[in-house]
């Protein structure tokens, strides 16, 4: 492919031990660009340094949770490289240096990324921390970190001699300033010292946008007023058409404006989009994660032995129909027990093997609705003598100024003292990548309750699938393309409600599936349930991974 592409985002998760990244996003990012050095696409990627990370969550006994930093040290794991370019931020220089990580990919291609860094010495003391924290601080200073996102990237990129980049990729609408930038650029190549309309034009050629939430709260968006005073660009003002919507600076409407080809993150997501954005004409490229990555080390060696191809091709999953039962079975007995163990050990509690496991681990968010399942306790207790014993495993971390995501969790450990004795609920602190490969690959279902049409895509139930774990959920995101009833896993449909009463009729559906299909062909037709697990692996993770999104990127996006 001649068509180099520079990948814009605002968290990636490149490695285990590198806290840049926050959720699904930053590890969909990562994906993705995993998938494109596999796949030998031409990409060098952007994002910034995040010197302290997301945060560390602690909870207490209570379940209310606090942070700290993520301590990391870069210099040990990335090359600091000795470009220097600078932005311009009220009026300040801003000096910004880059430091360098490579995602090899598994036939000797290699995608750089570069992540940016203003801790220089050049710098005021405000400045140096702007590239600290991921999603920290106010709308003043989220606005400077795009600042140096997107006008810095840019900027770096040429720094460090890509002049060939034909797409430049915004992965969410953070890097939207880049667009500002690209601008210059073009009324510079026209011999200008500012843009007027029509470079809009060549720079609507350059860029695609992959927009990742269904719900215009959303959207990044900065007051007209203190996007002028950071930037003191008179031509924002005078270009409102291009840069603003509905009054404000809006991210999301000016990667809209300025990109040839837009995408959501499943064909449900593009369709909410669309009612969001009509003018615009957004394309679908459902989420994929990267198999590699996300194969739990028992089922990397049930592949191996039966379609050793699986590594560089995912495609190959689709031939996991010729693994016998017994062999899937015990791979996932082995990722079971590591999961167990390893709660156990670190949370003193007593979890069994042979017990029904449901695992719901993501961000605590309130439209995830991480309480659905303990909507009413009774009724599951009572799922319990029906059917056989339950217990549930949860994770995830609450963004620390989301008091409602603090409170889901909160009430999780309340409602889990109401079951004490009934079913074992154990809540892990500090989720990340680790513990999500173990959770998604450990437990026997795996669960998912958002609130339509909320759920972009989500792509936990993915890494699941690919560990032949299938899924119990809501359908919406990427599930309402992955279910097939029965065959690689089940809906929780309550079919037409309102939304005022959507909460009980979802939770009566999930109790009524649970008790009547799932647990019941768990403990009473394991051949029946072990066909699930197959078809999860085959028909579910053949498709839903990064190889089969970034080929669409490059067909759809990339070369168009
Ligand atoms: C995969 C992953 C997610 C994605 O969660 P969804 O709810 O499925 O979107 C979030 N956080 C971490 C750490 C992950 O690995």
């Amino acid at each position: 492919m001649n068509v180099k592409v520079a990948y814009f985002s605002m968290e990636i998760a490149l490695d285990p031990s590198i806290p840049t990244y926050s959720g699904g996003l930053g590890v969909l990012a990562g994906d993705t660009i995993r998938a494109a050095a596999d796949l030998k696409v031409p990409m060098v990627a952007v994002s910034l340094l995040h010197r302290r990370g997301y945060f560390q969550q602690r909870l207490d006994e209570r379940g209310r949770q606090t942070e700290g930093s993520a301590k990391w040290a870069p210099s040990e794991l990335l090359q600091e490289l000795s470009e220097r370019v600078a932005v311009t931020i009220e009026g300040r220089e801003v000096h910004l240096r880059a430091w360098r990580y490579d995602v090899q990919g598994g036939a000797g291609g290699v995608v750089p990324v570069y992540l940016l860094d203003t801790d220089l010495s050049e710098n005021d003391e405000w400045d140096r921390a702007l590239t600290d924290h991921l999603y920290g601080g106010d709308d003043y200073y989220r606005l400077c970190q795009e600042v140096v996102l997107g006008i810095g990237g840019v900027r770096m990129l040429r720094a460090l001699g890509q002049h060939d980049i034909h797409r430049f990729h915004l992965n969410e609408g953070h890097a939207a300033l880049l667009t500002l930038e690209l601008l210059d650029e073009a009324a510079r190549a026209a011999g200008r010292t500012t843009f007027v309309r029509e470079d809009a034009d060549t720079v609507h050629e350059q860029c695609v946008f992959t927009t990742h939430t269904p719900v215009p709260a959303g959207h990044d968006k900065f007051p007209l007023d203190l996007v002028a005073r950071v930037l003191q660009r008179d031509e924002i003002k005078e270009m409102q058409d291009i840069f603003c919507h509905d009054g404000l600076v809006n991210m999301t409407a000016l990667a809209l404006k300025l990109s040839a080809y837009v995408n959501g993150v499943a064909k449900r997501h593009a369709e909410v989009s669309r009612l969001m954005f009509a003018e615009y004409t957004i394309d679908s490229i459902t989420n994929g994660v990267h198999v590699r990555t996300w194969t739990s080390a028992p089922f990397a060696a049930v592949f191996d032995r039966h379609m050793p191809m699986w590594r560089e091709d995912s495609f190959s999953l689709r031939y996991a129909y010729g693994i016998p039962n017994q062999e899937i079975w015990d791979a996932h007995g082995e990722a079971k027990s590591r999961l167990i163990a390893h709660i156990n050990e670190r949370l003193a509690t007593k979890l069994k093997p042979g017990v029904f496991t449901l695992g719901f681990a993501r961000r605590a968010a309130a439209y995830k609705r991480a309480d659905l399942l303990l909507h009413d306790i009774e009724r599951l207790k009572a799922i319990t003598v029906s059917t056989g014993p339950l217990q549930v495993v949860y994770a995830g971390k609450a963004h620390p100024r989301d008091s409602d995501g603090k409170n889901l969790i909160a009430r999780i450990f309340e409602l889990r003292e109401a079951l004490k004795g009934h079913v074992e609920i154990v809540y892990l602190p500090d989720y990340d990548w680790q513990l999500g490969a173990l959770v998604t690959a450990g437990v026997d279902v795996w669960l998912n309750t958002p609130r339509p049409p909320m759920e972009a895509s989500g792509t936990s139930g993915m890494k699941a699938a690919l560990n032949g774990v299938p899924s119990l959920s809501i359908l919406d995101g990427w599930w309402s393309e992955g279910c097939i009833e029965g065959r690689t896993g089940w809906a929780i449909d309550p079919g037409p409600v309102d939304d005022d009463d959507r909460t009980d009729a979802d939770a009566a559906a999930l109790y009524d599936k649970l008790e009547n299909v799932v647990m019941p062909l768990f403990y009473n037709n394991r051949k029946g349930f072990i066909d699930v697990m197959l078809q999860a692996i085959a028909l579910n993770g053949s498709f839903f991974n990064s190889h089969r999104v970034v080929l669409q990127y490059v067909s759809k996006a990339y070369l168009f």
